[in-house]
This record gives C-alpha cells, structure tokens and sequence, in this order.
C-alpha cells in the first residue's frame, strides 16, 4: 500500500502521488526559522516532523529535494538589530549557525538546500516584477508594493485555499504592512516594504526605491527557484496557514498561473503543561535549556515525534523521562540482539513483521504512535523469544537489520558519547582528574552526580564510557 497523507488543501487524507511522471523525484519545501533567537521545542516539534516526513519518503524509496530557507530578514529581524546595534549579517549568522547546530543534535538530516532571503532579493525582486505586470500588484503612496487581493479574486483565482475567509466585511484595498495578521483583517499585502528610519541600514535597491521584501514573498521566491514552478510538498507549523501559506499560493499562482503546491502538510502546536510555550509564564524551552538539564539529543527527538503530528502535543518534563525509560528498553533488546549476532554467518529469517507494521502505520498519515506501537510489540517479541533461547545468531544479525531500516526513519540511532551534552562532559572528564589524582571521594561524588542526571559511567579497556541510565 502507499502513502496516504492529510492534505491541507483538499482537507482530507489522499493518496500521495509526485508530481513526476517516473513517480520518483520528489520536492519538498518546509519553512525554515527566522533566525532572530534560538529556536524553542515548539520550533523544533515542526521541524523534527519535516525530517520524519523526508526520512520516510527516502524510506521508500523516493529521490527527495528537501528544501528549508532560513528567513534571514523580516519584521522582528529588524526589531532585534536595531535594538543590539549589529550589523544584519552579524546579528542572524549567530542564531544559524545555532540553528543547523540543534538540527545535528536531533539528528535531522540536514535540507540539501538552505537558501538565505538576504541572497535571493534579485529572484524576489523579478516574482514581484512579475506580479505587477500581471495587474496583481501596485505601489501605494508610502513607496511600499502591496498585492491586491481584490484584482487576484478577479481573475478568478481562489484567494483562501487553506483557510476559510469571509470577504464579505473586507474592505476593498486595505492594506497591512505586518507580515502577520489575524483572519479577521483580511487585507492587502506588502510584497516589498519601502525604507523606513527604524529599518537603519538593513534595505537593498529596487525598481520601487530603496526597501526590503515582506516575508511572504521570500518563501514563494525561494521554494520555485530550487523546485520550480509547481512542487509535490509544502510544509509548516499550523500557525503559518494563515497569512503566511495562503500568501505564498497566491503570489505564486498569481505570478506563473500554474498550481504552486500539490500537498500542504501542518504539524499541529506544541504545548507546555497545556499552556501556550511563554517566556512570562516560565515554561519556555530551547533545545538547549533541555539539555543542560542533562536530557540528550535522542531523548527529546523521542519526546517529539511521539505523538501524531495533526495531534496538540503537550510537553512536560516527565514526557522525557519516558522518553529515556523508552530508549532503553530499546536499547537493552538491541544490545542482547547485538551479543548474539556477534558470531553471525549469512543472515536467517528476520523474527516477527516489524518492517510490514511499520509501514503500514506511516502509511496511514504518519501514524508514528502506531508505528511507535510496532516498534515496542518487536521489542518485547524480541524479548521473549532471547529469553527462550528461540533466536540463532543469523536470525538475531537479520533482526538488526530490520532495525536499521525502521531507525533510518525514525533517527533515534544508539546511544553514543557525542550524544552526551556539554555539561556531562565536563563532569566526566572532572571525575578522570579526581581518578588521577587519586581523589577517590570526589571521583565517586561526581560518579553520583552524574548517575542523578541519568548518566552511567563504565570503564571499559579503551577509557571511561557514559551510558544512560
Ligand atoms: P518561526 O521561526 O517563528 O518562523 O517558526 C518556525 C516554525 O515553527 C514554523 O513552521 C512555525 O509554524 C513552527 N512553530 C512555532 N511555534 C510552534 C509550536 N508551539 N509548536 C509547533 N510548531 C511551532
Ligand atoms: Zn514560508
């Protein structure tokens, strides 16, 4: 059976079918993050489910172009550089290099191609060029190009695809210079925003003066520039439906008169012991303040993409302690699989239908808690029939290898010394100090400490290894 996904646009599960005759190639674009701070687990809930949705495309087989852009200049942007007075490039270049740091330590594939805005201004200006040829846009008195949501709807164009909109109280040529705004003040949009003081020296040239594009317009330039005019999958958290996707369709389709997007995928919120994430309310996460508190990387890639992506996922800190005790049920049947295989010859019968589960859950919408559920019946499958002594070293080699393709999807790999954060590190190298220095008392203090933050030490032959607890 193939792949069936929700999609957005069509609101209903559909069979997914690429836009390539040959069925193989595949494009997918997901909006990146605007690189203005760290990006919050609320941030990384969407982008983890980005790479399941890339990691399980390859799964079967398709050749993906996964595109992510990283919006390196819009509204807050200039907010932020203004207030820190650092340069444009100087101030987001910080929170990228953040940014594809956490994508590595949730072990997401990297997108093969993340376009900067700030390097596409030339494609953004030509999509608006083009647009204004087409009557679609206009430039109002304060210098600004907005898109006329009024001339679209003329043409017959469908102006809210994603979304429901009453147009009947829209007031004609309203316009809204915020990239974001509410449903309720439907209005026209600004496709690049003239020079303003508070914008200092963040502007570029252009056939309407000095200015900047709108955030909108970076996307749609940057998604056709690298998968054409009409690509199979769009992808974004579900905030970004409106204004921000619908935008995107309607400057496209506005712009080529060709069908933008085939599939709309949106990853439903992450809540924080039910609550909106709020640095005010004291429940605000980055990747980073998780691991300082001692959880690694796959713990919380885990905690992630436990839960079914339309689904609200709401986040607590004791969702990662399952998500340890998880991991290591895991990785004690794969350990005992692994002793076993050791004196493995040709590979046997894999034991039990782990693959066929597996794919039948994803399949049916991504379904990750019932494939999840596959992975877990496997595990104490497994279990029991080790226990019996059921399984021969082939079938335990065979069993391994079905693990490593279910892994490929769900990139949660074994645990590894790198995996350790910083913080545990340097714990474990004050405790080979306090060994050396014969200061047993405090090597061992630390040994608990380290134990109280889930952290194991074995001292093996090559050195001390850290094993979660
Ligand atoms: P931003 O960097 O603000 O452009 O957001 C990057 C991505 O994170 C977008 O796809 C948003 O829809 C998504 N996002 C923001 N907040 C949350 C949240 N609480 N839960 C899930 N996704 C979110
Ligand atoms: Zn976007």
């Amino acid at each position: 059976m193939g792949l069936r996904i929700f999609n957005t646009l069509s609101r209903s599960v559909q069979e997914f079918v690429p836009l390539d005759p040959a069925g193989r190639q595949v494009g997918m674009y997901c909006c990146g993050p605007t690189v203005y701070d760290f990006a919050h687990i609320g941030n990384w809930r969407t982008f983890v489910f980005a790479d399941l949705v890339r990691r399980y495309l390859e799964f079967k087989g398709y050749e993906l172009r996964h595109v992510m852009n990283i919006t390196d200049v819009e509204d807050k942007i200039i907010r932020r550089v203004r207030e820190t007075q650092t340069p444009l490039r100087e101030f987001t270049g910080q929170y990228e290099a953040a940014f594809l740091e956490d994508l590595k330590t949730l072990n997401c594939r990297r997108p093969h191609h993340t376009p900067r805005a700030t390097e596409h201004i030339p494609e953004i200006i030509s999509l608006i060029e083009q647009l204004l040829a087409r009557g679609l846009a206009y430039q109002a008195g304060d210098g600004s190009v907005y898109f006329s949501i009024e001339k679209y709807r003329g043409c017959g164009c469908a102006y809210g695809q994603l979304v429901k909109l009453n147009f009947d109280e829209m007031r004609v040529g309203e316009r809204v210079q915020s990239d974001e705004y509410a449903k309720e003040s439907v209005a026209d949009f600004a496709l690049w925003k003239a020079r303003v003081p508070d914008d200092g020296e963040v502007f570029w040239p252009s056939p309407w003066g000095e200015g900047r594009p709108g955030w909108h317009i970076e996307c749609s330039a940057m998604s056709m520039k690298v998968l054409g005019q009409s690509f199979d999958l769009h992808l974004g958290g579900e905030d970004l439906m409106f204004p921000h996707h619908e935008d995107e369709i309607a400057q496209s389709e506005g712009a080529t008169g060709q069908p933008f997007v085939k599939y709309w995928l949106h990853g439903a919120f992450l809540l924080v012991e039910g609550r909106k994430m709020s640095k005010s309310l004291g429940n605000f996460f980055t990747l980073r303040d998780l691991l300082g508190k001692g959880f690694s990387g796959r713990e919380i890639r885990y905690a992630l993409i436990s839960a079914h992506y339309r689904e609200t996922f709401n986040f607590t800190l004791e969702n990662l302690q399952g998500a340890r005790t998880a991991l290591a049920r895991i990785d004690e049947c794969l350990g005992k699989l692994r002793e076993l295989a050791n004196a493995a010859k040709p590979p046997g019968a894999a034991p039990g239908d782990l693959l066929t589960e597996f794919t039948a859950a994803l399949d049916n919408d991504l379904n990750v808690a019932a494939a999840w559920g596959a992975v877990f019946d496997w595990v104490r499958a497994t279990n029991r029939r080790l226990a019996a002594g059921e399984l021969d070293a082939a079938m335990a080699t065979a069993a391994l290898a079905e693990w490593e393709k279910v892994d490929s999807v769900l990139g949660i790999g074994v645990v590894a010394d790198a995996e350790a954060p910083p913080e545990i590190i340097e714990l474990l190298e004050a405790r080979q100090a306090a060994r050396q220095a014969k200061d047993f008392k405090r090597s061992d203090a630390i040994r608990d400490e380290l134990k109280a933050k889930g952290w194991i030490i074995e001292d093996t032959p090559k050195g001390p290894k850290l094993k979660q607890a």
